[in-house]
């Protein structure tokens, strides 16, 4: 091993890794998953057999997916009942099981495994827009996180740091104390200062720390967020889950699934409306000159197979027991 690539490993958010630098951080590193092996998928666009991310490197640009979520993101990393948590802007985000397509993150399938010791955080959803306030009392309503960011993202409040978005938000919730006509009668931030005001919450930060706690943020699925080790992670469920420890990624392969066929490679036929026969012209039916029983190779994707995540996983498995 060429020592010095493996120390220059740790100074970059991300590196890519030799087959046998791999097994080795595998080795020194990640006991808890060789013990208990987890499937924990991620989904990115490039394609590295083997590699290493530290995600408290801070890269992560403007306008990438997770700057749609700004504000969320914001929230979660700064308000005082989210402390324990990983913060999401330092975290590498996955998904606690392997079943499912996530295209819209990338074609290439990861399996995320994570050094000794990491703490999740994981939300009771795969995707954070199922996410509600539980009922806010007095007012009946809930209030997803979609509808939340694009709410706060209208208010003319600054994005750059938790301290100045609280500011402005304060002020607002302040002339909205005295003027309630500032905001039409069917808005949800309406509801929302009114449950603050009901509460005698004066501080919006407060206000937003007890209904944006992770244990009142719920889908029909699952009741808040929870904080995980690694050996209390669920699988049997994709669950949108984060970290800040660093991992090693190991590639299942390449995936993307044709639009046209679902992934199965086979299409119906044109000829005899996938019936697989056809009139003779005398009107005796026979086999159909185009198919195979009315299946033809999707013209599409040329039949291509999409990846076995399982099996390939299965395989990666048995290359582990021999190290
Ligand atoms: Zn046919
Ligand atoms: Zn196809």
């Amino acid at each position: 091993m060429r020592i010095n690539k493996y120390f220059k490993l740790f100074e970059s958010r991300s590196s890519n890794l030799s087959e046998e630098e791999f097994f080795k951080l595998l080795k020194e590193n990640c006991q808890d998953f060789i013990k208990n092996p987890k499937p924990l998928q991620r989904v990115k666009h490039d394609s590295i057999m083997y590699s290493y991310i530290n995600p408290k490197i801070h890269s992560r640009k403007d306008g990438s997916t997770a700057s749609i979520a700004k504000i969320i993101n914001l929230l979660i990393d700064n308000l005082p009942s989210w402390k324990e948590f990983p913060k999401r802007n330092n975290s590498i985000i996955a998904s606690s099981n392997i079943s499912t397509y996530q295209q819209s993150y990338g074609s290439e399938y990861y399996i995320l495994i994570p050094f000794d010791g990491a703490k999740f955080g994981v939300a009771p959803a795969l995707d954070l827009w199922e996410v509600k306030t539980r009922y806010l009392p007095d007012t009946n309503i809930d209030i997803n996180l979609s509808w939340m960011q694009s709410r706060l993202k209208m208010l003319d409040v600054k994005t750059t740091s938790y301290k100045e978005f609280m500011d402005d938000l304060q002020s607002i919730y302040n002339q909205y104390i005295y003027d309630k006509s500032i905001f039409k009668d069917r808005d949800h931030l309406k509801s929302l200062f009114n449950t603050f005001i009901n509460d005698n919450i004066e501080n919006v930060e407060d206000g937003l720390n007890i209904y944006l706690s992770p244990s009142n943020l719920v889908t029909y699925r699952k009741e808040g967020f929870e904080l995980n080790n690694y050996n209390d992670l669920k699988t049997d469920y994709p669950y949108e889950i984060w970290t800040d420890s660093e991992c090693i990624l190991y590639s299942l392969g390449f995936h993307n699934e044709c639009d046209s066929c679902g992934g199965t490679g086979i299409t119906g036929c044109d000829e005899c409306w996938g019936i697989g026969l056809i009139d003779n012209g005398d009107g005796n039916e026979i086999e159909c000159y185009n198919c195979n029983n009315g299946d033809v190779v999707c013209p599409e994707c040329d039949g291509y197979e999409p990846l076995d995540r399982d099996q390939e996983y299965a395989k990666f498995l048995e290359k582990i027991k021999k190290i």
